[in-house]
């Protein structure tokens, strides 16, 4: 199979043949169709973070395919059936996260596309229970950037209760931007698209927000402040500045969700008015298989739309680029066509296995 490998950080990725995987006990084996390129491949790739990958990797967290193997004891997947890989690979099922439904935040989690193997090959293995299940109506193609960019701005829009008829402020319009939007617009919020890419915000209004302020022709705290202020700001940028113009543009009782993850960023809120504001700082990393689940459920029944443009995993480095250039409209994604179907071996099956 065809994989695109992360030897050594800040490198050009080796895209090269590789053995297809055999599913261990718990595990499928997923013919990939598509797998989106986030932003955070891109520090997965430079090793930009203080706890890295080992070496050599395959990035990809956001893969989508079709289920061609099963391991011993998975009996909650078939073969045929088409999932998908997401950031949160795995997670022990057992600690306190996981059992009151924070199995996001779990300490024993391991990152697909980080820690093991992720979507830039025609072939992954997964985790059968966190190889989350793709409803009919949801192509492979909408549902690549769903799985990171739609789950972790869906998780944030929740994370920040927000009402309807409040005003949520999104800076960033991009992969994860233009589905944030959406996902406001759905809990009957009045949305403000920030950015510093006239294209980008006339996408995000065709999206459905209210308003549209450019940041680099004025100040959008101020332009904020004189739509009536943010109730929920979503930073989905990483520019420092970008920080505190999101807490600036709040509004009492005000919620401002951190998303992005910049390689260094320390944040500094003035306390005295977080205080008397009563506002509120929330950290919000990627959501739940739930969350998941529901991301699919609202795309099926049409409610969102994702905006994508398909790539070949042979120009994965001209790929990063574009992105890094800021020249792509929301999300790139790789596609998939070339790979065979395997064989399905006969299995016996391992009755006391406890997975499943
Ligand atoms: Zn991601
Ligand atoms: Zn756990």
């Amino acid at each position: 199979m065809r994989a695109a490998v992360v030897r050594q950080f800040r490198q050009p990725l080796a895209v090269e043949e590789r053995p297809i995987p055999t599913p261990g006990p718990g595990q499928v084996l997923v013919r990939l169709e598509a797998c989106g390129l986030c932003h955070t491949d891109i520090h997965a790739i430079n090793g930009d973070w203080p706890v890295k990958p080992g070496l050599p990797f395959v990035p990809g967290h956001e893969g989508v395919g079709i289920v061609e193997r099963l391991g011993d004891g998975v009996h909650t997947r078939t073969v045929g059936q088409r999932v998908a890989l997401p950031w949160l690979g795995h997670a022990c099922g057992e600690c306190r996260y996981c059992i009151d439904g924070r199995e996001n935040l779990c300490e024993q989690q391991y990152n697909t596309g980080y820690a093991v193997d992720g979507g830039y090959a025609e072939y992954a293995l997964a985790d059968a229970r966190f190889a989350a299940p793709v409803p009919d109506g949801v192509s492979a193609m909408d549902a690549a950037p769903l799985t990171c960019a739609g789950v972790t701005t869906y998780a944030a829009v929740k994370a920040a209760h927000v009402l309807p008829g409040e005003r949520v402020a999104v800076f960033g319009i991009g992969g994860l931007g233009h589905l944030a939007v959406q996902y406001a617009r759905l809990v009957g919020a009045q949305v403000v698209a920030v950015d510093v890419t006239e294209e980008k915000l006339e996408l995000a209004v065709e999206l459905g927000a209210d308003h549209a302020v450019n940041a680099a022709e004025t100040d959008p705290a101020v332009a904020i402040q004189h739509l009536g202020g943010a109730d929920v700001a979503i930073v989905l940028a990483v520019a420092p500045s970008v920080f505190e113009q999101a807490f600036r543009s709040l509004n009492r009782g005000g919620r401002m969700i951190l998303v992005s993850l910049p390689a260094e960023g320390t944040l500094t809120i003035p306390v005295f008015e977080t205080v008397l504001k009563g506002i509120s700082i929330i950290g919000s990393i990627v959501g739940t298989r739930q969350d998941l689940a529901e991301v699919f459920t609202l795309h099926a029944a049409g409610r969102t739309r994702v905006i994508a443009a398909p790539r070949d995993i042979r120009d994965v480095n001209q790929s990063v680029a574009e992105v890094l250039a800021g020249e792509v409209p929301a999300r790139l994604v790789f596609v998939y066509d070339s790979a065979q179907p395997v064989e399905q071996p006969s299995r016996e099956v391992n009755e006391s296995s406890t997975f499943g």
